[in-house]
């Protein structure tokens, strides 16, 4: 297993290396020549680097590294756009050999390959750009101790100056690799005029061609599948170095160029297409990640990961790319300009090696036959710590799912009150202690960090219940005191919230303060020993029930505007606050305002001391959710099984357009269970996850807008009726349709996520 550091070094002298060998202007001059690459280059990298024999096993001359190695490498040939065989030759052609082939032509084949000394291409496509079992182009006939082979192959990536011709054909007995010697004049090989000039392709006709059967005489279908994946994989990193290449650009760009007397990126349509732009790609590079180790631990989810990939990286590249060219204005569509090199990669990723559409429903029947997500061990060398943990969720659930509440929802209504039923379940795991899981255990949790977190989460979604949560007092104060509280504070409030004794609301919002919280008018005023607070509050979920509030109100008027903010723990009953309910478009009084008159809390209310609310209240706002985001896709996902199960219900499940349109769904919960697994990872590492964390918000909720919408098209008219009841009720997924519209504007609206994205995290002016 290679460490971050030597996967670091290894990234830095590909880089180094390909920044002098590939710049634009060389990667533009190599593409228009004969042969699309520079041999001299190629000599090199492998005298220096020995990159072409990364893969292939140690005994053969090369290194033996894992496909997570590759995807370092790969993704520094996709930032630069390299001409060069390395795909095709060092990657597609050597894992068909290694995982294909027999033991004799192993050791003829790989040491060539490894040494960079012979180019091999894959002849394997038909013209729809990919292959499939039993439906091959090219077959293959014995001819005495030899084989002669007919057909065509198209779209065989430098074909046209290989010097080994390997081949996927058909024979009496399935699928076979052969070799076929490339001077062989009932070979003919022609170069077509492709799209992308980086990758050059030919047509390779064999008539009645001399050939050499190179794996056994066993059917090698699914071997050649895994290993046409394990490629993709790394084709999906070459992707995400592209984009990354390209984002970079265009954010430098933002910064620099001035239009109306200052840098165009101040723009807020600037800012937010790059916002939008960076938390497409992260959950892209998080897939890579996660499919990588798939590949590399033989999991049986890696054909759905690498569809995954190839329908959602090559959309987003294109979209990356594409923007890459808008945002440089005119001199982004110059031929000089290296934009138009990515966008026609993207687009060539995306009509090779399989449609979109055959991608989509691979992923689809795979996620939702094997019900990947709730399989157990979630990763095949899952740790025994983990191991130990899920056998202890899954005994207690076998012990108590008689008493359990199904799962519902991926985020709690705003109005939810909850049943006397819920109420006893929720008793039950307070007993089992499964509730506040990542609080310390001095106060009540376990300490468990977002990975086991997560085992827990999976075991109750596997076992279709919920797992509780003790609404604001759990998911924002907790963070806020276990971050800034006082050891008083911390022993007063947080044993109330398990207990559920305190329920609690968040007074930030004020009528004429929204997104700019900052200025808050609210005051507070000490007195003695006690804060004396005025104002009024607006939009607070849970108003009306919760005993307790947290606010926001200022304590010093004189100092600047973030700083005399105090951030108080506040009772609510006989304390003047007048509480009035406010109806949401979801029909229920799920928030509140509130006149408060002079409401007193004492001074050891106060968290993190008079005047320094406002980094307490980032932490409840947004910090500190890497658990959250680990585990969240387990609810989205649940609320797609709905959908699923009604669509096939209503008859609808088998209608292709309905398969592609819940394709397209299945690929942001993937993704959001992708990004879930490498902040899982990070934050076991001591890595950051600032990045990840600070897209996740505007990524889910925008997901639940589009998954709410969607899935009331797709069950067609029958969603136009609620069910029966007092009030203005509704079923699961038309309360998702319209719950999700106000997720955009709570926890911060999504424009102003955007904004956090494209300054802080992109480092674009204000
Ligand atoms: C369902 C729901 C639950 C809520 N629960 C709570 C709660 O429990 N406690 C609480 O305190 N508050 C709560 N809120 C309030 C929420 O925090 C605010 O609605 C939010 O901060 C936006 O403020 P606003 O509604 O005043 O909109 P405004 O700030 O007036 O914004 C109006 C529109 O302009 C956009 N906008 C504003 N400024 C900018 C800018 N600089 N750049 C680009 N666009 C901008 C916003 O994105 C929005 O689209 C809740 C809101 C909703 C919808």
């Amino acid at each position: 297993m290679t460490t971050t550091a030597e996967r670091g070094a290894l990234r830095d002298a590909v880089r180094e290396f390909l920044t002098a060998t590939s710049a634009p202007a060389e990667v533009l001059a190599v593409q228009d020549t004969g042969l699309g690459y520079r041999p001299e280059m190629w000599a090199t990298m492998a005298e220096q680097l020995e990159l072409q024999g990364l893969l292939v096993d140690e005994k053969y001359g090369g290194s033996g590294a894992s496909i997570g190695d590759l995807v370092v490498v790969a993704e520094e040939f996709g930032r630069s756009a390299a001409c060069s065989p390395f795909f095709s030759s060092s990657v597609l052609t050597t894992l068909a050999i290694a995982d294909c082939a027999r033991e004799r032509w192993l050791s003829e084949l790989l040491p060539g390959l490894a040494a960079g000394t012979r180019l091999g291409c894959l002849a394997f496509a038909d013209a729809d750009g990919w292959w499939q079992a039993g439906s091959e182009t090219v077959r293959a006939q014995p001819d005495g101790d030899s084989w002669r082979i007919d057909g065509r192959a198209d779209h065989v990536i430098f074909g046209h100056c290989a010097d080994m011709i390997v081949v996927a054909a058909r024979t009496e007995d399935g699928t076979g690799l052969f070799l076929v010697e490339p001077s062989d004049a009932s070979t003919l090989r022609v170069r077509q005029p492709a799209l992308d000039l980086t990758r050059p392709l030919t047509t390779i006709t064999f008539d009645s061609a001399a050939a050499q059967r190179i794996s056994g005489t066993a059917d090698i279908s699914e071997a050649l599948s895994r290993a046409l994946d394990k490629a993709l994989v790394v084709q999906a990193a070459e992707r995400v170095g592209g984009a990354r290449r390209c984002l970079q650009l265009t954010t430098d760009y933002a910064k620099t160029r001035n239009q109306f007397g200052r840098p165009i990126g101040t723009n807020q349509a600037v800012k937010h297409g790059l916002a939008d732009l960076t938390r497409a790609l992260e959950p892209i590079a998080a897939a890579v990640d996660v499919a990588a180790h798939a590949a590399d631990t033989g999991a049986p989810e890696l054909p759905a990961l690498v569809s995954l990939l190839s329908v959602a990286g090559t959309e987003r590249y294109l979209q990356i790319a594409g923007e890459t060219i808008q945002l440089h204005g005119a001199i982004g569509f110059t031929w000089e300009h290296e934009a138009h090199v990515h966008l026609k990669r993207a687009k060539t990723d995306q009509l090779m090696f399989g449609s979109s559409v055959w991608h989509r429903e691979r992923l689809l029947a795979g996620v939702l036959a094997t019900g990947a997500a709730f399989e157990a061990p979630a990763r095949a060398d899952e740790p025994a710590r983990l191991a130990d943990l899920r056998t202890e969720v899954r005994a207690w659930l076998a012990d108590h799912r008689a008493e359990g509440m199904p799962l519902e929802y991926a985020q709690e209504p705003f109005g939810y009150e909850a049943t006397d039923a819920e109420k006893r379940w929720t008793d039950l795991l307070r007993k089992g202690r499964w509730l506040c899981l990542s609080w310390p255990e001095e106060h009540g949790g376990r300490g468990l960090g977002p990975v086991e977190t997560l085992v827990v989460e999976e075991e109750f979604a596997r076992a279709g219940l919920r797992r509780p949560q003790l609404g604001m007092g759990e998911t924002l104060l907790a963070p806020a005191l276990l971050a800034h509280g006082s050891e008083d504070q911390k022993r007063r409030f947080l044993s109330r919230i398990l207990s559920g004794e305190d329920t609690w609301c968040q007074g930030f919002s004020e009528p004429e303060t929204g997104s700019d919280l900052a200025s808050l008018r609210t005051s507070g005023t000490v007195n003695g020993d006690e804060l004396r607070i005025t104002g009024d509050k607006i939009w607070t979920s849970n108003g009306a029930r919760a005993n307790m509030m947290f606010l926001l109100c200022r304590t010093d008027r004189e100092a600047p505007r973030h700083r005399g903010i105090s951030f108080v723990l506040v009772p609510m009953t006989d304390n003047g606050i007048d509480v009035d309910p406010i109806r949401m478009a979801s029909g229920d009084r799920g928030f509140a305002q509130e006149r408060i008159t002079d409401a007193r809390a004492p001074l050891t209310n106060v968290v993190g001391g008079l005047g320094n609310g406002w980094v307490v209240a980032m932490t409840t706002l947004g910090a500190e959710r890497a658990g959250e985001a680990a585990t969240q896709y387990v609810g989205y996902r649940h609320e797609l099984d709905v959908l699923v199960e009604r669509l096939d219900k209503n008859g609808r499940l088998g209608d292709v357009i309905v398969r592609q349109r819940l394709a397209d769904l299945v690929v942001e919960v993937e993704l959001m269970r992708a990004v879930g697994s490498v902040i899982s990872a990070r934050v076991a590492e001591g890595q950051a996850v600032d990045e990840l964390l600070a897209i996740d918000k505007v990524n889910w909720s925008e997901y639940h807008c589009i998954f709410g919408s969607t899935a009331l098209e797709l069950l067609g008219a029958s969603a136009l009726t609620r069910p029966e009841g007092d009030g203005y009720q509704l079923d699961s997924l038309q309360r998702v349709f319209l719950e999700s519209r106000g997720r955009r504007i709570a926890r911060g609206s999504n424009q102003i996520q955007r904004n956090i994205i494209g300054e802080r995290i992109l480092g674009l002016p204000r």
